[in-house]
């Protein structure tokens, strides 16, 4: 995996610091690997032979050149392991050709275990993550952009891959050849490695005062970047907007300010970069011509050999890489702390309910109760949204909550499928407070046909049967003939087939509450919500609309949120609410004749709409 192609979607994970809690958050997240512990020592073990292997070339290219010279004795593999046999050239590049290809075969299989290993933990960890997302409460969602749940799932999983697979594995060999290939040339010339050593303080200081200001500058150019991208999204998005203002021009200016801005900034940070490198460049080989003339006068003197001077350049030119390389990967590993940090608070967060445990079947009437039921949204604890509020609903009734916007009539519904907990009072079904019952069989249990029906992409069949992934063919069929969809279906040439959604065919407003009506059906639950939408279709698609809807809610407890107060006439009982309080209740009979009535004077306004005869609530 190239550590490159993620560094754009992993660019705005934070940094957090490698202290003891920074490393023990890694080390948190290494329980993903647990379970293939085995194989990630394994892994680790190659990376500690192909690292060895690589370094035994620097180490057997001067023996090499010193091979059949007299000066052998003195070169610093014979000294370092006095007995060893006379090297000749044969035998040198045979020992090469042999650890090229061990090498070959440990990086091999090295890639390939931490390849295994680390694909199956992020699978783990991404399951982890998604079971936890799905299983949280709404107010979760309600305080967590979902844009940035996503990234936690794409690019903070993206970083923890890179520090399995990548990151710890490069982390580890590096530091192996900084302290192996110091010691081999402190070994082979004290006074050249400290020399050699000695130039690398500069080196760091110069990196870090250069890449400091690379950053800012690349940070600003990505900012604004950012900034202008923002300008296309927003007027592309709201074109008609755009073009109905004539706006196209002042846009562009926008746009073209912005990008030009980008430009400065991406200049300055070339003239940065154009120093740094320049800087590398006279610091790196500044130092190896450096080593090479101290070293040329330490063969002179007899002090050292030629084969030792060839393998010490070649160290110096490693060691140097690593050092290089180890600001790199110190970032990295502090994004990765930043990453778990973050996986970690979503895997920590409390879930409402369990996936995976068995749900009970729950046999109820539909009987509701609110007692005095008082309600802030956890979002907004200072506004009381619902003050003391009483509903009684008697199993099978049809009812319906009237009252302006902002009143509190989805409130209540959310309540009643418990999205939230209330702060006071109870919320009673068959005379049992509603919190006792398990969350989804008393989810199970309330069926919705939503203002807004929102399709999954997929086939109708599939949108149909998420109301019952279990029912029969002859179940769905069925359903959908009650809901008055058979007949569209079936004049699509794949029917229940048809694709919907972004990539299929697009339903009418009509036509998806339909569907969602034989959803509902095929739910089959006590209590059922309508909420109207607003818009109101055609009279002959309203027709088959209302017509669904009544077959739905025979012998179930309906609850209508109602827009429009033409579709209230024969309910049961009508709730008009205002401010979060029951202010009138009755039958439309009762509460259209109340003097100075809440309802009476709605339907008064509904009446003096000249041009339209409904009142949109
Ligand atoms: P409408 O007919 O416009 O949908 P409604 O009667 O259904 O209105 P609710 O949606 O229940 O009204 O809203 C009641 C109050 O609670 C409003 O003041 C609204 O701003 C607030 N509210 C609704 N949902 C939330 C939420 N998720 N977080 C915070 N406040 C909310």
């Amino acid at each position: 995996m190239s550590p490159r192609v993620n560094s754009e979607i992993t660019k705005d994970i934070p940094k957090r610091k490698l202290d003891r809690n920074g490393i023990g958050e890694l080390i948190h997240i290494f329980k993903y690997l647990m379970p293939y512990k085995g194989m990630y020592a394994l892994s680790m073990l190659f990376l500690f032979l192909s690292t060895l292997t690589a370094l035994a070339f620097p180490a057997l290219v001067g023996p090499l050149l010193d091979a059949g010279n007299e000066s052998q004795t003195q070169s610093f593999l014979i000294r370092l392991l006095p007995n060893l046999p006379e090297l000749n050239v044969n035998m040198v590049i045979k020992i090469l050709v042999g650890i090229l290809v061990l090498q070959g075969v440990f990086s091999f299989l090295k890639v390939i275990i931490t390849t295994y290993v680390t694909e199956q933990a992020m699978a783990d960890i991404r399951k982890d993550l998604y079971t936890r997302l799905i299983s949280l409460p709404i107010s979760f969602f309600e305080k967590n952009r979902v844009g940035a749940l996503l990234s936690r799932i794409t690019a903070d999983v993206t970083q923890l891959q890179e520090t399995f697979s990548w990151t710890l594995a490069e982390f580890i060999r590096q530091i192996m050849t900084l302290m192996i290939g110091a010691s081999l040339i402190a070994f082979m010339s004290p006074r050249l490695a400290l020399v050699m050593m000695s130039t690398f303080p500069l080196m760091i200081i110069g990196a870090m005062i250069f890449g400091r200001f690379i950053k800012k500058m690349s940070l600003k150019t990505q900012e604004e970047l950012a900034q202008s991208s923002v300008i296309v999204e927003e007027s592309l998005h709201n074109i008609s907007v755009v073009k109905s203002f004539t706006n196209e021009a002042f846009e562009q200016l926008k746009y073209y300010t912005g990008i030009d801005k980008v430009v400065g900034y991406a200049v300055k940070t070339g003239v940065y970069r154009a120093f740094f490198s320049t800087f590398i460049v006279y610091a790196v080989f500044g130092t190896i011509l450096l080593v090479f003339y101290l070293g040329v006068k330490q063969v002179e003197a007899g002090a050292m050999t030629n084969g030792d001077l060839l393998s010490f350049v070649l160290f110096t030119v490693y060691i140097g890489a690593s050092v290089g390389g180890l600001g790199d990967l110190y970032g990295r590993l502090q994004k990765s702390v930043g990453a778990t940090e973050r996986v970690r608070e979503i895997l920590y967060e409390e879930e409402e309910l369990i996936l995976g445990k068995n749900i009970a079947p729950l046999d109820i009437e539909g009987n509701i109760q609110y007692k005095d039921v008082e309600f802030s949204y956890p979002t907004r604890k200072d506004i009381i949204t619902l003050k003391g509020l009483n509903l009684d609903i008697k199993a099978g009734s049809k009812v319906a909550l009237v009252g302006g916007s902002g009143a509190g009539k989805s409130t209540i519904i959310q309540l009643l499928m418990g999205f939230y907990d209330i702060d006071q009072g109870s919320i009673l079904i068959d005379g049992k407070e509603s919190n006792t019952y398990e969350l989804r069989s008393l989810r199970q249990q309330i069926g919705m046909v939503p203002q807004e029906v929102i399709l999954f992409g997929g086939s109708i069949r599939e949108n149909i049967l998420y109301g019952n992934p279990a029912a029969t063919e002859a179940e769905l069929v069925a359903a959908a003939k009650k809901a008055n969809t058979w007949e569209f279906i079936t004049s699509f040439p794949e029917g229940l087939d048809t694709l919907v959604g972004e990539r299929g065919v697009k339903l009418s407003g009509g036509q998806k509450q339909r569907v969602a009506i034989a959803r509902a059906i095929l739910k089959d639950p006590s209590i059922l919500i309508l909420d109207e939408a607003t818009s109101s279709l055609d009279s002959e698609s309203e027709k088959l609309v209302q017509d669904a809807l009544d077959k739905l809610m025979e012998g179930r407890t309906s609850i209508i949120i109602a827009h429009r107060l033409s579709t209230v006439r024969d309910v049961d009982q009508i709730f008009v609410l205002e401010e979060g309080q029951i202010v009138e209740k009755g039958t439309h009979l009762l509460l259209s004749e109340l003097k100075n009535g809440k309802y009476r004077n709605f339907l008064q306004m509904q009446n003096e709409g000249a041009s339209s005869n409904e009142l949109v609530l």
